[in-house]
């Protein structure tokens, strides 16, 4: 059992995820060396998971492994990079051996599946707390960033929105999913990086962002970079089984169009590549659906079936908002 702190790195971090020929020197050193391919530029993101705030104390080690990198990795798939690095900065209570190997079996099997090695990091102790930086490749001139829409543009996104949100009503007792319990708070914590139809699609948008504050906060962020605005036809907006119900049965569009920790993608797309983007995305084991367009006006407004405006409550998640 490691005892030390260059042990306990040498033992836990030292090998883990994929192992790429890129890196020319990982963990171990002062600084790793990397290599970054001709022609590509380097896609860069960092997201920190604080207790308390962003996850419940005593949550499963091995789910935060598996979701502190998935954060990243959504980052990655919404500029439509393909991931290669990370690094993590981990700040632990204290050294709990069991802990640390499930928070790394969690994070390893992601890095894997993406071919991701983690080059290194920081161990200090604290209040817990966990930092992941990814870094990602993509050709040069073909990022899809925020400012890309235009009006007439479509919207769309991946999967299902809304789950996380409810899982968390959930677990706070403020609602009964039934037998939809176990699959939400599976979408809480165990989101899955959109990473692949992110690379399929990507030639294709115009802009995009990963929805990790709710549809209306985080394509808001595209459209004010974008200088424009949006309708959402609610009618539209996947829902998950668990989701639909709770909709049939409170009617809070506040869920799945306001509430964070989805980490679906949203992709704005031109009309004249509709088609072709709705051929590929049908081959994506993720689906795709389309909410909406591009509006020059500024704001956005959301309808019912019957073309009627729908005033949603609230806005996304903001840390220093007001309360
Ligand atoms: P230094 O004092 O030079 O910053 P450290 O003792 O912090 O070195 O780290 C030693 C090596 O271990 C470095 O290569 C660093 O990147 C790596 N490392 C430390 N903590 C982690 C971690 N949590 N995950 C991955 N690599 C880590
Ligand atoms: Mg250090």
């Amino acid at each position: 059992m490691p005892s030390s702190e260059f042990q306990l790195i040498e033992h836990h971090f030292s090998h883990l995820g994929a192992i790429r020929e890129d890196v020319l020197l990982g963990v171990g050193d002062d600084c790793a060396l990397l290599q970054v391919p001709k022609g590509k530029v380097l896609a860069v993101s960092l997201d920190t998971l604080v207790e308390g705030v962003h996850f419940l104390p005593g949550v499963d080690p091995e789910s935060l492994g598996h979701k502190s990198l998935a954060v990243n990795l959504s980052d990655l798939a919404a500029m439509g990079a393909e991931p290669a690095w990370a690094t993590l900065a981990l700040t632990l209570p204290r050294v709990d051996e069991a802990w640390i190997e499930a928070f790394c079996r969690g994070f390893a099997q992601l890095a894997n599946r993406y071919r991701l090695q983690l080059v290194g990091g920081d161990t200090t102790r604290g209040p817990l707390a966990i930092s992941v930086q990814v870094h990602g490749f993509v050709e040069a001139g073909q990022a899809l960033r925020r400012d890309g829409a235009r009006s007439g543009d479509l919207i769309y996104v991946s999967g299902t929105l809304g789950d996380a949100g409810l899982a968390l009503q959930a677990a706070a007792g403020e609602y009964d999913p039934g037998p939809y319990r176990t699959e939400l708070q599976a979408r809480l914590d165990r989101p899955q990086p959109r990473i692949e139809p992110a690379l399929a699609l990507r030639h294709l948008a115009s802009a995009a962002i990963d929805l990790s504050d709710g549809l209306l906060a985080d394509l808001g962020h595209v459209c004010q970079r974008s200088a424009c605005g949006a309708r959402l036809e609610l009618s539209s907006i996947p829902l998950s089984p668990a989701l639909d119900r709770f909709i049939q049965e409170q009617g809070d569009w506040g869920v799945p169009l306001a509430s964070g920790d989805d980490y679906e993608l949203c992709l704005v797309v031109p009309r004249g590549r509709q088609a072709e983007f709705e051929r590929i995305a049908a081959g994506q084991e993720t689906p795709f659906s389309r909410v909406g367009e591009i509006e020059p006006a500024p704001g956005i407004r959301c309808y019912d079936a019957a073309g009627k405006p729908v005033q949603i409550g609230r806005g996304g998640y903001d840390h220093f908002g007001p309360t």
